[in-house]
Protein backbone atom coordinates (compact mmCIF):
# COMPACT_ATOMS: atom_id res chain seq x y z
CA UNK A 1 0.00 0.00 0.00
CA UNK A 2 1.68 3.24 -0.90
CA UNK A 3 0.00 6.76 -0.11
CA UNK A 4 0.86 9.98 -1.72
CA UNK A 5 0.84 12.93 1.04
CA UNK A 6 0.25 16.02 -2.06
CA UNK A 7 0.54 18.94 0.01
CA UNK A 8 3.58 18.35 3.07
CA UNK A 9 5.33 21.24 4.66
CA UNK A 10 8.29 19.12 5.18
CA UNK A 11 10.55 21.50 5.14
CA UNK A 12 9.22 23.53 8.32
CA UNK A 13 10.63 24.75 11.27
CA UNK A 14 8.40 22.64 13.29
CA UNK A 15 10.01 19.70 11.73
CA UNK A 16 14.13 20.67 13.05
CA UNK A 17 14.62 18.59 16.00
CA UNK A 18 13.41 15.32 14.20
CA UNK A 19 12.75 15.55 10.57
CA UNK A 20 14.80 12.22 10.15
CA UNK A 21 12.91 9.84 12.92
CA UNK A 22 9.37 11.26 11.18
CA UNK A 23 10.34 10.57 7.61
CA UNK A 24 11.25 7.17 9.24
CA UNK A 25 7.69 7.26 10.88
CA UNK A 26 5.67 8.14 6.93
CA UNK A 27 7.74 5.36 5.03
CA UNK A 28 7.17 2.63 7.51
CA UNK A 29 3.00 3.81 7.36
CA UNK A 30 3.62 3.56 3.60
CA UNK A 31 3.66 7.33 2.67
CA UNK A 32 6.21 7.03 -0.29
CA UNK A 33 5.50 10.21 -2.44
CA UNK A 34 5.59 13.70 -0.78
CA UNK A 35 4.58 16.57 -2.75
CA UNK A 36 5.94 19.78 -0.82
CA UNK A 37 4.31 23.43 -1.66
CA UNK A 38 6.39 26.45 -1.18
CA UNK A 39 5.49 29.72 0.34
CA UNK A 40 8.26 32.13 -0.29
CA UNK A 41 11.80 32.61 -1.31
CA UNK A 42 13.05 32.70 2.29
CA UNK A 43 11.93 28.89 2.14
CA UNK A 44 13.86 28.13 -0.62
CA UNK A 45 17.62 26.56 0.67
CA UNK A 46 15.22 24.32 3.02
CA UNK A 47 12.84 22.91 0.35
CA UNK A 48 16.17 21.93 -2.11
CA UNK A 49 18.33 20.62 1.16
CA UNK A 50 14.72 18.23 1.53
CA UNK A 51 14.76 17.25 -1.57
CA UNK A 52 18.56 16.57 -1.45
CA UNK A 53 17.68 14.41 1.70
CA UNK A 54 15.14 12.26 0.07
CA UNK A 55 15.41 12.79 -4.02
CA UNK A 56 13.04 9.36 -4.63
CA UNK A 57 10.16 10.99 -2.56
CA UNK A 58 10.30 14.51 -2.43
CA UNK A 59 8.77 16.19 -5.15
CA UNK A 60 8.59 19.77 -5.34
CA UNK A 61 6.49 23.05 -6.13
CA UNK A 62 7.29 26.57 -6.76
CA UNK A 63 5.29 29.42 -6.03
CA UNK A 64 4.39 32.19 -3.81
CA UNK A 65 1.42 31.53 -1.00
CA UNK A 66 -1.48 34.20 -0.25
CA UNK A 67 -0.31 34.98 2.90
CA UNK A 68 3.61 36.27 1.97
CA UNK A 69 1.81 38.86 -0.64
CA UNK A 70 3.23 41.84 0.85
CA UNK A 71 4.62 45.15 -0.41
CA UNK A 72 8.03 43.18 -2.41
CA UNK A 73 5.76 40.76 -4.16
CA UNK A 74 6.73 41.77 -7.52
CA UNK A 75 10.16 40.62 -6.31
CA UNK A 76 8.71 37.56 -4.98
CA UNK A 77 7.21 37.14 -7.88
CA UNK A 78 10.47 37.30 -10.17
CA UNK A 79 12.22 34.31 -7.66
CA UNK A 80 9.68 32.24 -8.60
CA UNK A 81 10.09 32.74 -12.54
CA UNK A 82 13.38 32.44 -12.18
CA UNK A 83 13.02 29.02 -10.03
CA UNK A 84 11.30 27.60 -13.14
CA UNK A 85 13.68 29.00 -16.00
CA UNK A 86 16.40 27.57 -13.66
CA UNK A 87 14.98 23.83 -13.11
CA UNK A 88 12.04 21.06 -13.37
CA UNK A 89 8.99 21.26 -10.59
CA UNK A 90 5.68 19.59 -10.36
CA UNK A 91 3.23 22.29 -9.54
CA UNK A 92 2.96 26.20 -9.10
CA UNK A 93 2.51 26.29 -5.71
CA UNK A 94 0.73 27.04 -3.16
CA UNK A 95 -1.10 29.86 -4.99
CA UNK A 96 -4.18 31.77 -4.09
CA UNK A 97 -6.11 34.14 -2.38
CA UNK A 98 -6.19 34.31 1.81
CA UNK A 99 -8.55 36.75 3.35
CA UNK A 100 -8.87 35.35 6.80
CA UNK A 101 -4.98 36.94 7.72
CA UNK A 102 -5.13 39.88 5.82
CA UNK A 103 -7.65 41.71 3.95
CA UNK A 104 -5.93 44.72 2.54
CA UNK A 105 -3.56 42.79 0.49
CA UNK A 106 -6.76 41.67 -1.59
CA UNK A 107 -5.72 43.56 -5.02
CA UNK A 108 -1.98 42.17 -5.16
CA UNK A 109 -2.96 38.76 -4.34
CA UNK A 110 -5.16 38.84 -7.43
CA UNK A 111 -2.67 39.39 -9.70
CA UNK A 112 -0.22 37.41 -8.08
CA UNK A 113 -2.79 34.53 -8.42
CA UNK A 114 -3.10 35.30 -12.09
CA UNK A 115 0.04 36.04 -12.94
CA UNK A 116 1.32 32.56 -11.43
CA UNK A 117 -1.80 30.70 -13.39
CA UNK A 118 -0.40 32.23 -16.81
CA UNK A 119 3.10 30.84 -15.51
CA UNK A 120 1.23 27.19 -14.88
CA UNK A 121 -0.27 27.39 -18.08
CA UNK A 122 3.25 28.66 -19.60
CA UNK A 123 4.99 25.68 -18.38
CA UNK A 124 2.08 22.79 -18.41
CA UNK A 125 1.88 22.44 -14.76
CA UNK A 126 -0.54 22.13 -12.43
CA UNK A 127 -1.55 24.92 -9.91
CA UNK A 128 -2.08 24.48 -5.89
CA UNK A 129 -4.66 26.35 -4.70
CA UNK A 130 -4.53 27.89 -1.34
CA UNK A 131 -8.64 29.15 -0.32
CA UNK A 132 -9.32 30.43 2.64
CA UNK A 133 -12.74 32.56 3.42
CA UNK A 134 -11.87 33.75 -0.46
CA UNK A 135 -14.00 30.84 -2.31
CA UNK A 136 -15.90 34.03 -4.29
CA UNK A 137 -12.89 36.30 -5.17
CA UNK A 138 -10.74 32.71 -6.45
CA UNK A 139 -14.17 31.48 -8.47
CA UNK A 140 -13.86 34.93 -10.25
CA UNK A 141 -10.20 34.24 -11.34
CA UNK A 142 -10.70 30.55 -12.70
CA UNK A 143 -13.57 31.85 -14.28
CA UNK A 144 -11.70 34.05 -16.23
CA UNK A 145 -8.57 31.47 -16.73
CA UNK A 146 -10.43 28.75 -17.24
CA UNK A 147 -8.82 26.53 -19.97
CA UNK A 148 -8.30 23.01 -20.97
CA UNK A 149 -4.64 23.07 -19.75
CA UNK A 150 -5.46 24.62 -16.56
CA UNK A 151 -6.21 22.14 -13.92
CA UNK A 152 -4.90 21.23 -10.33
CA UNK A 153 -5.91 20.90 -6.65
CA UNK A 154 -7.91 22.76 -4.40
CA UNK A 155 -5.48 21.77 -1.54
CA UNK A 156 -7.31 21.22 2.10
CA UNK A 157 -11.16 21.99 0.36
CA UNK A 158 -12.97 23.16 3.33
CA UNK A 159 -15.97 24.00 1.02
CA UNK A 160 -19.69 23.17 0.48
CA UNK A 161 -20.81 20.27 -1.99
CA UNK A 162 -21.81 23.42 -4.01
CA UNK A 163 -18.19 24.75 -4.06
CA UNK A 164 -16.71 21.45 -4.42
CA UNK A 165 -18.35 20.67 -7.92
CA UNK A 166 -17.35 23.99 -9.08
CA UNK A 167 -14.26 23.31 -8.32
CA UNK A 168 -14.43 19.95 -10.21
CA UNK A 169 -15.92 21.70 -12.82
CA UNK A 170 -12.48 23.79 -13.43
CA UNK A 171 -10.78 20.53 -14.07
CA UNK A 172 -9.23 20.75 -9.90
CA UNK A 173 -9.17 17.91 -7.64
CA UNK A 174 -10.36 18.39 -3.70
CA UNK A 175 -7.52 17.77 -1.72
CA UNK A 176 -8.78 16.32 1.64
CA UNK A 177 -6.93 16.15 4.53
CA UNK A 178 -7.39 16.47 8.68
CA UNK A 179 -10.60 18.41 8.30
CA UNK A 180 -12.26 15.61 6.99
CA UNK A 181 -11.67 13.84 10.21
CA UNK A 182 -13.31 16.28 12.25
CA UNK A 183 -16.74 15.99 13.85
CA UNK A 184 -17.82 20.09 12.55
CA UNK A 185 -15.54 19.40 9.37
CA UNK A 186 -18.81 19.43 7.45
CA UNK A 187 -17.26 17.89 4.37
CA UNK A 188 -17.73 14.59 5.34
CA UNK A 189 -21.63 14.84 5.02
CA UNK A 190 -21.29 15.35 1.06
CA UNK A 191 -17.68 13.68 0.09
CA UNK A 192 -19.60 10.31 -0.80
CA UNK A 193 -21.48 11.89 -3.93
CA UNK A 194 -18.04 13.01 -5.53
CA UNK A 195 -17.10 10.47 -7.46
CA UNK A 196 -13.29 9.63 -5.75
CA UNK A 197 -11.27 10.34 -9.22
CA UNK A 198 -11.55 13.80 -7.84
CA UNK A 199 -10.16 13.76 -4.57
CA UNK A 200 -6.43 13.13 -3.70
CA UNK A 201 -5.16 13.08 0.11
CA UNK A 202 -2.86 15.26 1.86
CA UNK A 203 -1.49 16.21 5.52
CA UNK A 204 -0.91 20.56 5.14
CA UNK A 205 1.48 18.74 7.64
CA UNK A 206 2.85 20.89 10.06
CA UNK A 207 -0.85 22.06 10.25
CA UNK A 208 -4.29 20.61 10.72
CA UNK A 209 -4.21 17.43 12.43
CA UNK A 210 -6.30 14.72 11.67
CA UNK A 211 -8.37 13.18 14.68
CA UNK A 212 -7.18 11.56 16.97
CA UNK A 213 -4.13 14.40 16.97
CA UNK A 214 -6.19 16.85 16.49
CA UNK A 215 -4.17 20.40 17.94
CA UNK A 216 -1.03 18.66 18.13
CA UNK A 217 1.81 18.65 15.36
CA UNK A 218 0.38 16.99 12.28
CA UNK A 219 2.75 14.84 9.89
CA UNK A 220 3.02 12.67 6.76
CA UNK A 221 2.55 9.34 8.34
CA UNK A 222 -0.73 10.71 10.19
CA UNK A 223 -2.22 10.49 5.99
CA UNK A 224 -3.57 7.18 7.41
CA UNK A 225 -6.12 8.60 9.84
CA UNK A 226 -7.44 10.59 7.05
CA UNK A 227 -6.97 7.32 4.53
CA UNK A 228 -9.53 5.47 7.24
CA UNK A 229 -11.86 8.11 7.47
CA UNK A 230 -12.40 8.55 3.57
CA UNK A 231 -12.71 4.77 3.22
CA UNK A 232 -15.53 4.47 5.61
CA UNK A 233 -17.18 7.52 3.71
CA UNK A 234 -16.78 5.57 0.69
CA UNK A 235 -17.07 2.11 2.06
CA UNK A 236 -14.13 0.15 0.39
CA UNK A 237 -11.00 -0.77 2.20
CA UNK A 238 -8.08 1.73 2.86
CA UNK A 239 -6.05 -0.13 0.15
CA UNK A 240 -8.28 0.90 -2.64
CA UNK A 241 -8.21 4.47 -1.30
CA UNK A 242 -4.63 4.88 -1.04
CA UNK A 243 -4.67 3.18 -4.65
CA UNK A 244 -6.66 5.30 -6.22
CA UNK A 245 -5.78 8.58 -4.61
CA UNK A 246 -1.87 7.70 -5.51
CA UNK A 247 -3.14 7.20 -9.26
CA UNK A 248 -5.12 10.45 -8.84
CA UNK A 249 -2.06 12.09 -7.76
CA UNK A 250 0.03 10.99 -10.64
CA UNK A 251 -2.44 12.03 -12.98
CA UNK A 252 -2.11 15.75 -11.51
CA UNK A 253 1.73 16.08 -11.22
CA UNK A 254 2.71 13.00 -14.39
CA UNK A 255 5.02 11.94 -11.33
ZN1 LIG B 1 0.10 24.52 2.71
Amino acid sequence: MIFTDTHTHLYSDAFEEDQEQMMQRAFAAGVKRFFIPAIDASYANAMFALENTYPENVYLMMGLHPTSVKENYKEELAFVENQFQQRNFFAVGEIGIDLFWDTTTLAKQQDAFRKQIHLAKRYNLPIVIHCREAFNEIFEILEEEKAPDLFGIFHCFTGTFEQAKKAISFNMKLGIGGVVTFKNGKIDQFLKQIPIKNIVLETDAPYLSPVPFRGKRNESSYIVNIAKKVSEIYEIPIEVVAAITTQNSKDIFSK
